[in-house]
């Protein structure tokens, strides 16, 4: 059964899209732990960031840096931070959050965010693409 973000990769499952390669994908997370939490995937669907072949792993490092460097112009904060966990959805993902303090990383903290916060994250991200 294809992933959820197999559906958000095909358009079945909405998502708040940053970027997009033939290859990878970068979209907001549906429940951030701060505003500007983007989530960064191969579109093929491989389960453990480390079973990806080499080139993949590399190119979607690549393309996370990109997006990462967006985020921090883009979003107030210290720094930006990068974590891969996929207890939940089991296809390859990078967390990129912007981080004011430990709690930011820690994933238990949520923002909660309308649809226009969405919206605009966006906006202000992708004008640094
Ligand atoms: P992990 O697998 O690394 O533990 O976490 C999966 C992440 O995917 C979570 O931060 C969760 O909020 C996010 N997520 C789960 N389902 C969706 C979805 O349908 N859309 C978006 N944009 N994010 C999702």
């Amino acid at each position: 059964m294809a992933s959820i973000f197999s559906k958000i990769i095909s358009g079945e499952i909405p998502s708040y899209k940053i970027a997009e390669t033939d290859d990878f994908l970068a979209f907001l997370d549906i429940n951030p732990n701060a505003k500007g939490h983007t989530l960064c995937i191969p579109k093929k669907e491989v389960n453990k960031i480390f079973d990806l072949d080499e080139t993949t792993y590399l190119n979607l490092m690549a393309f996370s840096r990109k997006v990462a460097i967006a985020i921090e112009k883009a979003i107030p904060c210290k720094r930006v931070g990068m974590s891969v966990v996929g207890l939940e959805v089991p296809h390859v993902h990078v967390h990129l959050i912007p981080l004011n303090s430990m709690e930011d990383i820690r994933f238990l903290n949520k923002a909660s965010l309308t649809p226009e916060d969405f919206q605009d994250t966006v906006k202000a991200i992708k004008a640094y693409l």
